[in-house]
Parts: structure tokens; C-alpha cells; sequence
């Protein structure tokens, strides 16, 4: 078995070779621990069967260790510099395809049909780029892409937010709109060290298992979406009050009082302890 990527020696070996420059405004923080990787791939569950979805492979340290377990990965970078290390790093791996474009702006879909099989198991497992976490894991999941499950290190914060419950400060419209498509959970806390450069904040990785249909039935969604965030606009207020001032030049006090009624919710109540099915109860009164 060949010597990994991910150790500090080999990083700054490979740095000094191709002088190459961390840019901080790609998210660039490497791994430099093997543990972490293994156990990252521990979480997601991949298996020789499994065919994986990676972005920012970086130096390859990551999709080095994918490839080792699973059937194939296909993995996209925007950093265009990293072309002659990865070329050195993995060029030796036959089932490791790298797509060299922004995640944001390729057709994920469309490569996927292009490189694996129809009903092939395929999970997205990845070191995020910090800086866009958020846009990227929620094109994915809007996108509806044929994947079991997606884990990722993510910011510890954002991965909190994604997976908190009811009544809990991290609980949000970002909770919600990620657990509409997923069951969500923190599995790892990551220290700074094992990165190069070492980020500013502390970092946690999070598995999402895709739900194969929403968790609710919405009549429309994008007014769900909408509303959920009308609802902890202002966190401290009660759920009356955010309502009032959302729905300000379409629905009196009154009528709003009757809609609450009709969704069996307490206006008194704050947003952040209404489950995903009740603001969906919310909605579809005010759609139907
Ligand atoms: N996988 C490597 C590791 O774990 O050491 C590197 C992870 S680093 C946190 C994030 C990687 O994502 C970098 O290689 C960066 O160039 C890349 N990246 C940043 N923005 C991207 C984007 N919009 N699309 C694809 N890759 C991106």
C-alpha cells in the first residue's frame, strides 16, 4: 500500500514541489490526517459497491482514500492549479474521474448519467469549501440527484444549524430546509490540527441521509420556505407577531388569529418551537 497523501510531509512536499499558495478565498484548508479520513468514510458508510460524488479534492488526499473503498469517484475541483499535483498525486488510479469546474455552475445530473450506471449506489462524501457550504448542499438537495446519503465537513456552527431540533438555539430556517429532504446529524468533531492551513473556526462533519419523498406535503413550496423564514425573522417575537408583520398588507389580525386556529398552532408560541410539520400545517392553510 502506497504512503498517503494526507500526513504534513508529504503536504509540504508536494507544496514545495509545484510552489504552490494556499488561496484562502477557496476555502483551501487541507487534511493532513489519515484518521480523519478514514473515519469520515467510516460515517458515510462507503463500500466497494458504492460509487462517490466528492468536491475540492484539493491535493487528492481525500479522494485518494475514496478511491481505495469504493467502485469509482468523480470529483469536482474550480482550482485549475491543482491540475499538475493531482495529475502526480492520483494519476495512477484508474476509477477517479476530476471534473474541473465550479460545483455551483456544473450540471451535477448530467455528469452523474454520464459516469455511473443507472441504479448505481452513490453517496457524495467531501471536505466542503467553507465559504459556500450552504449554496452548494442546497443545490444539491434541490436538485433531487439520485444519492443515498451526503457527509460532509462542513463549519461546526453550520453543521449544528443543519441538523438542531425544535427549541434549541441553532434551531432555523436553515434546519428546516435542509431536514425537508434529509435526516440529519452531526457524526465527528474535527479539530483544527488536522488541517493545513489551520482554519479560523472549528469544523464537524455532518451525514445527511436523503428522505426518498419530503418529509411534509407542502401545496407550494417555495411559500413554505418563505414563511419559515417570515417565522423567525424576529426570534424573540411570537409566531403571532412575525405573522402579523409578514402578512401586513394581506391578512388582518383577526383572519390571521382564525388561520392559526386552523392549523391548530398557538400564536403565542415562538417559531423556533414549531416542528417541520406543523409550519407545514401553517402553510397549506394559507395555500389551500
Ligand atoms: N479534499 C481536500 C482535503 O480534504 O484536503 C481539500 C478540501 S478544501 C477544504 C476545499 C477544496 O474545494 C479546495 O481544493 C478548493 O479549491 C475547492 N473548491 C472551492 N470552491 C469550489 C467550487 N465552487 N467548486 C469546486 N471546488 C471548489
Amino acid at each position: 500500500k502506497q504512503k498517503a497523501i494526507a500526513t504534513p510531509s508529504k503536504t509540504k512536499e508536494i507544496l514545495n514541489k509545484y510552489g504552490f499558495s494556499f488561496k484562502k478565498s477557496l476555502g483551501q484548508n487541507f487534511i493532513i490526517d489519515v484518521n480523519i479520513l478514514t473515519n469520515i468514510l467510516d460515517k458515510a458508510g462507503v463500500t466497494e459497491d458504492v460509487g462517490v460524488i466528492e468536491i475540492g479534492p484539493g491535493m487528492g488526499s481525500l479522494t485518494e482514500q475514496i478511491a481505495l473503498r469504493a467502485d469509482q469517484v468523480v470529483t469536482f475541483e474550480i482550482d485549475q492549479r491543482l491540475a499538475p499535483i493531482l495529475e502526480e498525486t492520483l494519476g495512477d488510479y484508474s476509477n477517479i474521474t476530476i471534473v474541473y469546474q465550479d460545483i455551483l455552475e456544473a450540471d451535477v445530473s448530467e455528469i452523474i448519467n454520464e459516469h455511473f450506471d443507472e441504479g448505481k449506489k452513490l453517496k457524495l462524501v467531501a471536505n466542503l469549501p467553507y465559504y459556500v457550504t450552504t449554496p452548494i448542499l442546497m443545490k444539491l438537495l434541490i436538485a433531487r440527484l439520485p444519492l443515498s446519503s451526503m457527509t460532509v465537513m462542513i463549519q461546526k456552527e453550520v453543521a449544528e444549524r443543519m441538523a438542531a431540533v425544535p427549541n434549541t438555539k441553532s434551531y432555523g430556517s436553515l434546519s428546516i430546509a435542509v431536514q425537508y429532504y434529509t435526516e440529519a446529524s452531526v457524526v465527528l468533531q474535527v479539530p483544527k490540527t488536522v488541517f493545513m492551513p489551520q482554519p479560523n473556526v472549528d469544523s464537524a462533519v455532518l451525514h445527511l441521509n436523503l428522505r426518498e419523498k419530503p418529509l411534509v406535503d407542502v401545496i407550494d413550496e417555495a411559500f413554505f420556505f418563505d414563511l419559515v423564514q417570515a417565522c423567525f425573522a424576529q426570534r424573540r417575537k411570537t409566531l403571532r407577531n412575525n405573522l402579523v408583520r409578514y402578512f401586513s398588507d394581506k391578512y388582518t389580525k383577526e383572519a390571521l388569529e382564525l388561520k392559526l386556529q386552523e392549523a391548530g398552532i398557538d400564536g403565542t408560541r415562538r417559531g423556533e418551537s414549531l416542528t417541520i410539520k406543523e409550519f407545514a400545517n401553517l402553510a397549506n392553510v394559507f395555500s389551500s
